[in-house]
């Protein structure tokens, strides 16, 4: 039975960075746990109410509950992964920063204009930003391919699923 209180967050392990970035594409908190020390990875899940997310079968024991162990080396398998652990689903109008995580806000072109190439300018009146590393969003010919890969992993995720 799905939680009805907070959506999931999690803290993807330093092997996992990639996975992070998809999880945050699909509007979750994700966290990536660079240069860190099992037991730091270990306080930091715990204290931010976060899912260690890893492929160290020694730091997901030591994790427990709060731990969740990826099986697959490959992308699209691992989010299906969690996204079939955690009901996932894509919101995309939430999509954050991939490079921080952070919430994105929407800008208008004006503002958008020094930091995106013209002929983009041209095709696009909607834009986000991130507040953290200024980095700007748009839906243009790039983001078929990351619905692509996102909805494949849902798509299996559901077809996997089974009887419980
Ligand atoms: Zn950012």
């Amino acid at each position: 039975m799905r939680s009805m209180t907070a959506e999931p967050r999690f803290l993807a392990d330093e092997m996992l960075g990639s996975l992070a970035r998809w999880l945050r594409v699909m509007g979750y908190d994700a966290e990536y746990a660079r240069d860190m020390r099992d037991d730091d990875i270990l306080r930091r899940a715990v204290e931010e109410g976060r899912t260690l997310l890893t492929r160290d079968r020694e730091l997901a024991r030591k994790a427990g509950e709060r731990g969740m162990l990826l099986h697959s080396d490959d992308g699209v398998e691992q989010l299906e992964e969690v996204v079939r652990q955690f009901d996932l689903v894509f919101n995309e109008e939430r999509t954050r920063c991939t490079l921080c995580n952070r919430d994105l806000v929407p800008i208008g072109p004006e503002e958008a204009s020094e930091r995106v190439p013209p002929r983009v300018l041209e095709r696009h009146r909607e834009f986000l930003s991130c507040p953290s590393c200024g980095r700007v969003y748009w839906k243009g010919t790039h983001w078929a391919g990351i619905c692509a890969h996102v909805n494949e992993a849902i798509r299996r995720a559901s077809a996997n699923r089974g009887p419980h």
